[in-house]
């Protein structure tokens, strides 16, 4: 089977399945309420075009990737890349499936990770510089050689999104201790485009935001919208808009997301970071 087949979550094996625990269940109803949420608020925004619903599985373990599989759940999002790295490998095991889920890493991603992230990862949210394009599209260049070497299908392209930072106030007025949270300002989404689009490997596919902490949701996504509108202009394939979380996924679908990043309403409180 090749890496971009997904089996349903039927074929993953006979018996009970992950999902058959109490922590199963509380998930399938998180998820369930999900759903619920992003039906409803896709159809009031008239539209009829779903959203691709991507849980957020930071801090929690393998198990619940394997019991969100179960579930249905075909997109899964990660920020740092060694606890992906090794989810990845333990999903695969727990359930037996190769590539049962697709991983988007969505956090900042140091260059020298590239290499790793391009094993597991279908999707990178989170380009944000022109160097990490070198990176990653060098590091698909060995990979495909490494599947070559080991009699391996070659892999998908790396499907990339610029991450644009829609926070209007300057640094120094941004709530303390949100830290850096990445993307690229308005003003340079173009050019770091551009940048992916020519790079071997790559396969440009829109933009990416977080709404700033502790404003309004509705004008920031808006804004990404509009550079979508921009981008869509010289790249038409590039048409996600990667946006939305547990507290403003309603904002981002009446604002036009293809891509929500759910967390916390699907699978709980993490435990504080380390
Ligand atoms: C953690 C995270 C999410 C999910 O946030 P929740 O509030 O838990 O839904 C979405 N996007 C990014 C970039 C994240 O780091």
């Amino acid at each position: 089977m090749s890496g971009a087949e997904h089996m349903s979550g039927a074929e993953l094996g006979p018996g009970p399945g992950p999902a058959d625990d109490a922590r199963g269940r509380e998930l399938a109803d998180r998820l369930a309420a999900v759903r619920q949420r992003v039906e409803e608020a896709t159809r009031s925004a008239g539209r009829s075009d779903a959203p691709t619903l991507i849980v957020v599985t930071k801090f929690h373990p393998a198990e619940d990737v394997a019991r969100l599989a179960a579930l249905g759940v075909r997109d899964v999002g990660e920020n740092r890349d060694q606890e992906a790295r090794a989810k990845a490998a333990e999903t695969e095991r727990l359930t037996g499936v190769q590539a049962p889920v697709r991983w988007h890493f969505i956090g900042q991603l140091q260059s020298n990770k590239a290499k790793y992230v391009v094993r597991y990862a279908s999707a990178v949210h989170s380009v944000d510089r022109e160097s990490l394009v070198d990176a990653l599209s060098a590091a698909m260049g060995r990979e495909q050689a490494r599947r070559a070497d080991s009699g391996l299908q070659e892999r998908d392209p790396l499907d990339c999104l610029v991450q644009v930072d829609l926070d209007p106030r300057p640094e120094q007025d941004r709530p303390a201790g949100i830290g850096a949270r990445g993307g690229v300002d308005p003003a340079a989404v173009g050019a770091l485009a551009d940048r992916i689009a020519a790079a071997d490997g790559l396969r440009l596919r829109g933009v990416m935001a977080v709404a700033p902490l502790g404003l309004d949701p509705t004008p920031a996504f808006a804004r990404l919208a509009e550079l979508s509108a921009a981008l869509t202009g010289t790249h038409p394939d590039a048409t996600w808009i990667s946006a939305g979380m547990s507290q403003d996924l309603e904002q981002a679908v009446s604002a036009g997301a293809t891509h929500l990043r759910v967390g916390t309403d699907v699978l709980g409180p993490r435990a504080p970071v380390g």
